[in-house]
């Protein structure tokens, strides 16, 4: 993708501040190794505030997460580094397996712009998927993070970071900031890499007061994630994941995409031989398409604000 050097990147893409304390801007990308694209994306954010210098109140950091993952192009080293943030494994303090150590370096670099610094302190953490999508938030329902999430538009997940154990966002969740995950598009799509860049923008806008028309690439910056690529603003909530055991036999059938609508009877997948057909007039969300993976599907239905 683009110009990117996977073996040239260090923990710290980039910060910026203004001359006008305020907020913390605290974002992350290849969390996943095998997800450059919010790195890529944070390196232009970078270059352009660097070349056109705008004002901007407070700081924005950007963070290379599992950077030895992203150097070799893989998942992940030894563990998923999107499980590893439990309070046990923060509590512990040991760095037995690559994605500790990566996890204590990043918890490191976030020590050094404590609370008292700022107004405020927000995150954006930012990812890929497999399967194709339209770009997403998955937000954890705490502190301010759904008000936050709702600032940006595109389609927003309730709850699905709820039922997941070990990810970086409740860990800056319960450390007391406010923000949530973007995923931006499939992993290879030139779009996810657009979108992470619109996502920061407005991030930046919305955090740290930036006016956007300081910069030399706005509109098109930001209007390909906002006015083409992402679908206009709806909130789902999760209610149901259809969960699998290891020796399950599990078929999707062909053809769904994400959030796509699904009836009440319509067959879904073929599990051990039966035919697994929806409970719901719904969406479904994350559908299995993959040989790995223990949950089959989701099910998601739209809610009002
Ligand atoms: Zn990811």
């Amino acid at each position: 993708m683009d110009n990117f050097k996977p073996e040239e990147i260090s923990r710290i893409i980039g910060k910026y501040s203004g001359n006008i304390p305020g907020p913390l801007l605290f974002v992350t990308g290849g969390v996943h190794g095998n997800e450059p694209s919010g790195v890529i994306a944070l390196q232009k954010v970078f270059a352009e505030l660097e070349k056109t210098k705008p004002n901007i109140q407070g700081t924005i950091i950007g963070v290379a997460a599992n950077t030895e993952a992203l150097k070799n192009g893989q998942r992940y080293i030894h563990a998923d580094l999107n499980r590893t943030w439990t309070v046990e494994n923060v509590e512990a303090q040991k760095s037995d397996t690559c994605e500790k150590k990566e996890m204590f370096e990043i918890i490191k670099a976030l020590e050094q712009h404590p609370e008292s610094d700022y107004t405020k302190r927000y995150f954006l953490d930012c990812h890929t998927t497999s399967a194709a999508t339209v770009p997403f938030i998955s937000v954890q329902e705490v502190n301010d993070n759904d008000a936050w999430a709702h600032k940006f538009p595109t389609y927003i997940i309730r709850g699905f970071s709820d039922i997941v154990f070990g990810c970086i966002d409740h860990y800056l969740s319960r450390t007391g900031l406010t923000g949530c995950v973007f995923e931006a598009g499939q992993h290879t799509d030139p779009r996810s890499v657009e979108n992470h860049e619109g996502v920061i923008w407005l991030a930046l806008k919305e955090a740290c007061g930036l006016d956007l028309t300081q910069i030399s690439c706005y509109p098109e910056c930001v209007d390909k994630f906002a006015k083409e690529n992402a679908p206009d603003q709806k909130t789902f909530e999760i209610l149901y994941r259809h969960g699998l055991e290891d020796d399950d036999e599990f078929k999707m059938e062909p053809g769904f995409e994400n959030f796509q609508k699904i009836e009440k009877g319509e067959l879904l997948a073929i599990q051990n031989g039966k035919e697994v057909r929806s409970e719901w007039d719904a969406h479904i969300f994350m559908p299995l398409y993959q040989s790995q993976g223990n949950d089959g599907f989701f099910v998601v239905e739209q809610v009002k604000i």
